[in-house]
C-alpha cells in the first residue's frame, strides 16, 4: 500500500485517494480538431514504466486534487504539490 503525502493532509494511506489520471493539456475548441485527436486526449494514456506525474484527489480526506509524481515501477513518491 502507498502512503501518500497529502499537499494539505501529510501522509495518508492510499484508499483515502482516487487516482485522476495524467494531467493533459485539453485540444481547442471541438470544431478544429479531428474526432482522432478529440479520442486521444479523452481515452489514450502513456501508462509510461517509471518516473511519471499523476493527478490525485484526497476524496476520503480533505477532498482537495494535487499532482503526485512517482515511479511506477519503485513506487517510490518523489513529490506532491498543490496544482
Ligand atoms: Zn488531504
Amino acid at each position: 500500500m502507498l502512503l501518500i503525502p497529502c499537499p494539505w493532509c501529510g501522509p495518508r494511506d492510499e484508499p483515502e485517494f482516487t487516482y485522476g489520471g495524467e494531467p493533459a493539456v485539453r485540444p481547442g475548441p471541438a470544431a478544429d480538431i479531428s474526432d482522432a485527436q478529440w479520442g486521444g486526449y479523452l481515452y489514450m494514456r502513456g501508462n509510461d514504466k517509471g518516473p511519471h506525474r499523476e493527478i490525485w484527489c484526497h476524496s476520503f480526506g480533505c477532498g482537495q486534487w494535487f499532482v503526485l509524481e512517482r515511479d511506477t515501477v519503485t513506487h517510490a513518491i518523489f513529490s506532491a504539490r498543490k496544482p
